[in-house]
C-alpha cells in the first residue's frame, strides 16, 4: 500500500554534466563519459534504495534530454541542422532537430542503462521514454506532412524499444506526455491511438505521466495564465480512462489541478505527485501524507501510488535526495493514518 516511487529523472552530478539545465552539456566523452553514465547510475540507484522507494529508475542518467536522448537513436532524423522552434504551444523556443526522412531505428537506444541498472538492483526497475505525441511537439516535420502520421511512425519505434526493454528485464515502461495537457483535442482524435500502439504486445506495466512540467521560468509564466482552477485533465482523462495503459502519472503537490479530476481514473493505478519539482522547498512527511489523504477521496488506497509531480533533472542534488526521504517518509505516515497494516480502512 503507498509503495513510492518518482517519475524518472533525477540531477545529473556535476562530474557527469552541466547542473541545473534542461539540456546540460556532459562533462567528457568517449569511453571515459559511459563510465562516468554507469557510475551516476549506480550512485542514484542506490539513493532510491536508501530512501525506500518500491520503483526505482536509472534516473535518466545515461540521456542528455528526455525527448533528444531518444531521437539521437532515430534514422531520419537531422541533428546537424537544428531549427528554432516555438514547443508546448509556443510556450518556449526550443532549438530542435527536423525530420527529413522515413523513421527508424539505428539499434537499441536504451539497452546499456537498462541492462546496468537491473543487474545492479533487486527492485523494480521502471524505464521512461517519450510519448509519441510530446516528440511530434519536439521536433521540425519535414517529410511526413501530417503530426498523425508522424506520432503513428513514432510509436511504432517506441513499441520496438520498449519489447527489447521488456526483454531486457525492465518491470515498468513510462511513456512521458507533458504535450497531453496542451493539444487536448488531438489526445482524442489520435494521442491515445498513438500511445497504446507504443504499448501493443507489452506485458510489463505501462505508465502514461502527464504534467504542468519543469520548475523553469517559461512554465511558471505559463501556469500564471491557466486560472485558478487547472481542467485541462478533465478533457482527456475519460479517454485514458477507457486506453490499455495501466498506470496514469499526474501532478498533484501544490498545483492548481482539482483533485476530484482523479475520479475521472477509475480502474487505473494513479501515480499521485505528492512532491513539488517546481520548488526548493523540500516537503514534510505530514505535508505528504495529506496530499495522500486529500487523493484518497478520489482514489481507491490499493490504486494510489505516492510520486513526484515531474522529473527531477534540473533540481540540485541535495534537495533531490531530501525530497526523496520525503517522499518515503510521507508514504509510510499516510500507511499508518490511512490503512490497517496495510489494508485500507
Ligand atoms: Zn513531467
Amino acid at each position: 500500500m503507498f509503495e513510492p516511487t518518482i517519475v524518472g529523472s533525477l540531477p545529473k552530478p556535476a562530474w557527469l554534466a552541466e547542473t541545473g539545465k534542461l539540456w546540460p552539456q556532459w562533462r567528457a566523452d568517449g569511453a571515459d563519459l559511459a563510465a562516468a553514465k554507469r557510475d551516476a547510475t549506480l550512485l542514484w540507484l542506490k539513493a532510491q534504495e536508501d530512501a525506500g522507494l518500491a520503483v526505482v529508475t536509472d534516473g535518466e542518467q545515461s540521456r542528455q534530454h528526455f525527448v533528444h536522448g531518444f531521437l539521437e537513436f532515430v534514422d531520419g532524423i537531422d541533428f546537424e541542422n537544428k531549427v528554432k522552434m516555438g514547443i508546448r504551444d509556443n510556450r518556449y523556443d526550443a532549438m530542435v532537430p527536423q525530420v527529413v526522412g522515413p523513421l527508424a531505428l539505428k539499434g537499441r537506444v536504451h539497452a546499456d542503462e537498462a541492462r546496468f541498472a537491473r543487474a545492479h538492483t533487486h527492485k523494480k526497475l521502471k524505464i521512461t521514454l517519450p510519448g509519441p505525441m510530446t516528440i511530434v511537439d519536439t521536433v521540425a516535420d519535414r517529410f511526413y506532412g501530417s503530426k498523425e502520421k508522424l506520432a503513428m511512425a513514432f510509436a511504432e519505434i517506441l513499441n520496438t524499444e520498449a519489447r527489447a526493454l521488456e526483454a531486457d528485464g525492465v518491470d515498468v515502461i513510462q511513456f512521458d506526455e507533458p504535450a497531453f495537457n496542451v493539444y487536448m483535442d488531438d489526445v482524442r482524435s489520435w494521442g491515445i491511438r498513438a500511445l497504446e500502439r507504443s504499448i501493443e504486445g507489452l506485458h510489463v506495466t505501462t505508465v502514461v505521466h502527464i504534467c504542468y512540467g519543469y520548475g523553469i521560468k517559461a512554465n511558471l509564466d505559463w501556469k500564471e495564465t491557466l486560472g485558478g482552477e487547472w481542467r485541462q485533465y478533465e478533457a482527456i482523462f475519460p479517454a485514458i480512462a477507457a486506453s490499455r495503459i495501466d498506470q496514469v502519472s499526474l501532478e498533484c503537490a501544490n498545483s492548481k489541478v482539482p483533485p476530484e479530476l482523479m475520479r475521472l481514473l477509475k480502474g487505473k493505478d494513479v501515480l499521485v505527485g505528492v512532491i513539488d519539482v517546481a520548488s526548493d522547498r523540500v516537503e514534510t512527511a505530514e505535508e505528504v501524507a495529506a496530499t495522500i489523504g486529500r487523493a484518497l477521496n478520489y482514489v481507491p488506497a490499493a490504486h494510489l501510488i505516492p510520486c513526484t509531480n515531474c522529473g527531477m533533472a534540473p533540481m540540485d542534488r541535495e534537495v533531490a535526495l531530501a525530497k526523496l526521504t520525503a517522499l518515503t517518509q510521507g508514504a509510510a505516515l499516510a500507511r499508518e493514518r490511512y490503512t490497517d497494516s496495510g489494508q485500507p480502512r
